[in-house]
């Protein structure tokens, strides 16, 4: 048995045949998937399919690259949803610095050209100070729900790590979170998983160029990590640049097993045990 932790089963490219998208999971041993809500909307429609399928569980939270177009106060209605049974984490939420604000102002002269008056400079570091002060109050307001929840969190990072780290820190010890679609070093895996956090991997492992996500998931204890898709997003190969869906976590897994050598049963049971203890279905929610 193995376990999705991280799709996105609420985004249109799942709304014709979700059906089949579940049984071929269910046929590949996916047997549970956590769909992950970007946003308010996102995360009702994550709970609503927690709702319908059996196989499927929740988590609630805004997505830090949506931050900035969500409503602002988003707090009780975030709680609101988190407080149901089959929500099993909040997230994704953190920390993403790939695209800031002052990369399209430079790209459009027409609005930089209006304010003038302000050197350039001046406003890329104003906004970008901005986009990132409203992710992080954003991110502490989201690890804050999951503590009072006694919930874990999926974490989004890039291009953020010191930052994520700073915000984490004293939240060590009681609230957990996962690195999803983990891509940096193998030495910050450590660094996260020394501070009990957990790394989750995706299909960039079966890419050619994923040396050191291979490498990661070598050098890490058997208890630390978990896989998943981020469907309908990364494709494993030999699916490669087509839609992803829950069923090729098994993919994940293989190639997975394949770098540390042991059979696909062992890679499964620990990852399934792991995402059981992160997601808390050995308490409440195992039904
Ligand atoms: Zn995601």
């Amino acid at each position: 048995m193995l376990i999705d932790t991280h799709a996105h089963l609420d985004y249109p490219d799942f709304s014709e045949d979700l059906d089949e998208v579940i049984g071929r999971a269910v046929d590949a041993g996916v047997a549970r998937i956590i769909t992950i809500g970007t946003g308010i909307a996102s995360s009702r429609r994550a709970v609503e399919l927690a709702e319908k399928y059996q196989e499927v569980y929740a988590a609630v939270g805004i997505h830090p690259t949506n931050v900035q177009h969500e409503v602002e106060d988003f707090l009780p209605k975030l709680r609101e949803l988190a407080e149901h049974p089959k929500v099993a984490a909040i997230g994704e939420t953190g920390l993403d610095y790939h695209h800031l604000p002052s990369g399209e102002l430079q790209s459009s002269p027409a609005i930089s050209a209006l304010q003038a008056e302000v050197p350039q400079d001046a406003q890329a570091a104003i906004m970008d100070g901005a986009y990132k002060v409203a992710q992080a109050e954003a991110f502490r307001v989201q690890l804050d729900l999951a503590l009072a929840l006694e919930l874990n969190v999926v974490i989004h990072q890039r291009d953020a790590w010191e930052d994520t780290l700073a915000i984490l820190k004293p939240y060590t010890g009681r609230v957990s979170g996962v690195f999803h679609c983990f891509g940096n070093l193998p030495e910050q895996a450590m660094e996260v998983i020394a501070l009990g956090h957990l790394v989750s991997f995706t299909g960039t492992i079966t890419f050619k160029n994923a040396t050191l996500v291979r490498e990661t998931a070598i050098k890490i204890p058997e208890d630390s990590f978990m896989v998943e898709t981020d469907c309908p997003y990364l494709a494993p190969v030999p699916h490669r640049g087509k839609r992803c869906e829950p069923a090729y976590t098994r993919l994940v897994a293989e190639q997975i097993a394949q770098e540390r050598e042991v059979p696909l049963e062992i890679i499964a049971r620990q990852t399934t045990a792991t995402a059981e203890k992160f997601f808390r279905f050995d308490s409440v929610r195992l039904t």
